[in-house]
């Protein structure tokens, strides 16, 4: 691990690079040929276009990128992210690192992801329409959307309305296509999104967290007790992925000492709120001046440096960097974004005994609950819909049976709770669960059975790395 270190000009774009360092130091602990591991590595597709929109009396012209990672499997998935930020190196690291996220958690998807350079905040919600619609008819003219070819959804800066826009625009090109409405997920509920979907990133860093902490061998060495409660975490982000993070640790026990946004920061060692914050800021137009803070910074990176035991990221890549991670408290970062650490930070973070539990797998709950709404929309029904009244039914029979072969009664709550077949909810939120405490386990093993593996990231890769080989091998490519 001491190996690897952030590219010398942190100013120039770096982001793909830093995945491929990752992934070269993966692996020299996989047994692949060099032509698999490049095939494995580069990004299939790189499709960048340009289109004019009118505003106001001007015509501007927008710039947008999709790019395929890798197509060992069909159709490729991720988000579209809108953000002045983005560019075509962001765009490739984050497909990539879509790739080894779906392998790690077994969704059977290839990765992808598109991007538009824009702020949001800048456009009013009708240009916003024309953008994200004109954006989804060049994709459809190079076929890089479909139900079984690449399948977009929310990321930095979009959300349900952008991916309705997206659903109607690819409908309407693509009438009486039975599977369409596949073509895109994070959907709202009322266009065949499905329940748990906004939530599902933020509780799958939360999940991850909470095995984290569960173990207690991994915990000694980090000089903390298991478990949630009374954990004080830092999270970076108020969106949807930092929001239901913190509204899930806090549902596990856990305090929010402190929250960073793009205008500030605000620290309570004896926690906070993260609904009275956004309210505050609805009211007062930014995070800073809310009350129940202790402190609070005008520098956003302050916030990262706060005492507490665990810090989420959850806002863009590139914040824990070489120059900042030597004044890291917590000793567990846990990536609820894309890419929030660099190679060498993580190197020095790591070398003094932290964990950092990576994106690849700590925010994998997205595109897992992702691939539940596109299961869905091609089996055109939801979840519980078949089987709901008739496991209710089924227990019904059970209680009364064993009512009555005892002769004792439950209470009116207790019938209740053991009654109730699964909603779509339920059903979702159990899947995902699953999905990550098993994917924590399988990463874990991976490290721990090597001794020369170093971090639960290389180990994440190595999983992934050897899911995609198969693959390949499967397809009878690389003999
Ligand atoms: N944009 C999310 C991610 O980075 C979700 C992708 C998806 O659901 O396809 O994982």
């Amino acid at each position: 691990m001491a190996t690897l270190k952030s590219k010398a000009n942190p100013l120039e774009p770096h982001f793909f690079d830093d995945v491929s360092q990752f992934f070269d130091h993966a692996a020299q602990f996989t047994s692949h040929s060099h032509g698999l591991l490049d095939q494995i590595k580069v990004c299939n597709s790189v499709y960048r276009f340009r289109f004019p929109i009118r505003r106001g009396d001007n015509i501007e012209v927008v710039d947008a990128w999709r790019v395929e990672h890798s197509h060992h499997k069909s159709p490729t998935k991720g988000g579209i992210r809108y953000s002045e930020m983005v560019n075509e190196d962001e765009v490739m690291a984050l497909a990539a690192l879509m790739t080894y996220k779906c392998a790690i958690v077994n969704v059977p998807f290839g990765g992808a992801k598109g991007g538009i350079k824009i702020n949001p905040k800048n456009y009013s919600v009708a240009e916003l329409e024309t953008i994200t619609r004109r954006y989804t008819v060049e994709l459809i003219k190079k076929n890089f959307i479909g139900p079984g070819i690449d399948v977009p959804a929310p990321d930095y800066g979009t959300g349900e309305r952008e991916m309705s826009w997206i659903a109607d625009t690819y409908l309407t090109m693509n009438p009486g296509q039975l599977d369409a409405l596949g073509s895109v997920t994070g959907k709202p509920i009322s266009l065949h999104g499905i329940d748990g979907r906004r939530a599902a990133t933020g509780r799958g860093v939360a999940i991850a967290i909470r095995e984290c902490v569960d173990i207690a061998e991994d915990m000694e060495e980090l000089g903390f007790s298991t478990g949630l409660e009374g954990k004080r975490v830092i999270v970076q982000g108020l969106g949807n992925v930092g929001y239901h993070t913190a509204k899930v640790l806090i549902e596990f026990g856990a305090t929010i000492v402190g929250i960073c946004e793009y205008d500030g920061a605000l620290y309570n060692p004896d926690g906070m709120d993260p609904d009275e914050i956004i309210e505050h800021r609805k009211n007062n137009g930014t995070i800073l001046g809310f009350k129940k803070a202790q402190k609070e910074f005008r520098l956003p990176a302050e916030g990262l440096e706060q005492d507490c035991d665990i810090l989420v990221p959850a806002a863009l890549e590139n914040q824990i960097t070489e120059e900042n991670v030597g004044r890291i408290k917590a000793k567990i970062i846990a990536e609820g974004a894309n890419g929030p650490t660099t190679p060498g930070a993580e190197a020095i973070f790591v070398e003094k005994g932290g964990i950092i539990i990576p994106d690849m797998y700590c925010n994998a709950g997205g595109v897992t609950v992702s691939y539940f709404e596109w299961l869905k929309n091609l089996s055109h029904v939801a979840f519980g819909r078949m089987d709901k009244r008739y496991e209710e039914l089924a227990n019904l029979n059970l209680v009364n049976t064993v009512e009555s072969i005892t002769g004792q009664s439950l209470s009116a709550a207790q019938r209740k709770t053991i009654i109730k077949g699964a909603s779509e909810l339920e059903l979702v939120n159990s899947g995902l669960e699953d999905t990550m405490i098993r994917s924590y386990h399988e990463i874990r093993e991976i490290l721990k059975g090597n001794r020369k593996i170093d971090t639960l990231r290389t180990a994440a890769f190595v999983s992934s790395i050897d899911k995609i080989a198969v693959s390949y091998q499967n397809m009878g490519i690389w003999p």
